[in-house]
């Protein structure tokens, strides 16, 4: 077996090594995106206190950012490379010490169950007070021109002007890993929803490409910020 086996871990390693490579000629390299999206969203306040993160799929590999770093100051060579069973391929390049973002089961999960090629977590003000002003177990919103940016999943087309988008909270637990159960809950019962919110912490947010994860990102985000105002406003 082990005359089988060693020829394939060769090849994974010079697969790997060739990826490298690519990254730096590559600016759309999950390596190189991971930190610039981090960059963008700590500049809005949503990734600050090192919190939130990205992961990214290429192909058959994971990328996913270290846990409890400055994220403003990510590098491409601080990421872990992981399958989908979250076995590490690579460990972060120059050698740091750090953990693998404990997001990263449920980024896991979000990849299985989606099919998704990018997974945003995030601890955005506006999705925290989206989930303050709604008091039950969803956050909705219709009659605005931007929820022409949520895609709708199930009819595989993006939402129309007049439609609602109806998204899912759960409750906040001590970590993020125990989020797991409920995370798969609101994805099976809403199997339109590209977010799912978490009361008094956050969002996650996924898409079939890195585009339209960032692109529905804002989205969500705008949607959030409206209806916050609105309340403020006291209409609905
Ligand atoms: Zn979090």
């Amino acid at each position: 077996m082990q005359n089988v086996q060693q020829p394939q871990k060769r090849k994974l390693s010079d697969e790997i090594i060739a990826e490298d490579e690519d990254y730096q000629r590559d600016p759309e390299h999950p390596r190189n995106l991971i930190p610039e999206i981090c960059r963008l969203l700590y500049s809005q306040e949503a990734m600050t206190g090192s919190g939130g993160a990205i992961s990214m799929r290429r192909n058959d590999k994971i990328y996913v950012a270290p846990s409890g770093v400055q994220k403003e100051r990510l590098q491409p060579e601080d990421m872990f490379v992981i399958n989908d069973d979250g076995d590490t391929l690579k460990l972060p390049l120059n050698g740091k010490i750090c953990r693998m973002s404990q997001c990263t089961p449920l980024f896991l999960t979000i990849y299985r169950l989606r099919g998704s090629e990018c997974v945003i977590h995030s601890h955005s003000k506006r999705a925290v007070l989206a989930t303050i002003i709604s008091s039950g177990n969803e956050f909705r919103i219709s009659d605005l021109q931007m929820i022409k940016g949520i895609y709708k999943r199930t009819e595989n087309r993006n939402y129309r002007f007049g439609e609602e988008v109806v998204i899912p909270i759960i409750e906040n637990t001590p970590t993020d890993p125990e989020l797991q159960e409920n995370l798969v809950k609101a994805m099976e019962n809403y199997p339109d929803t590209c977010c799912v919110l978490i009361r008094r912490h956050g969002l996650y947010i996924w898409g079939t490409t890195w585009q339209q994860a960032k692109l529905m990102y804002e989205c969500y985000e705008y949607l959030f910020d409206i209806a916050i105002q609105l309340k403020q406003l006291g209409m609905n």
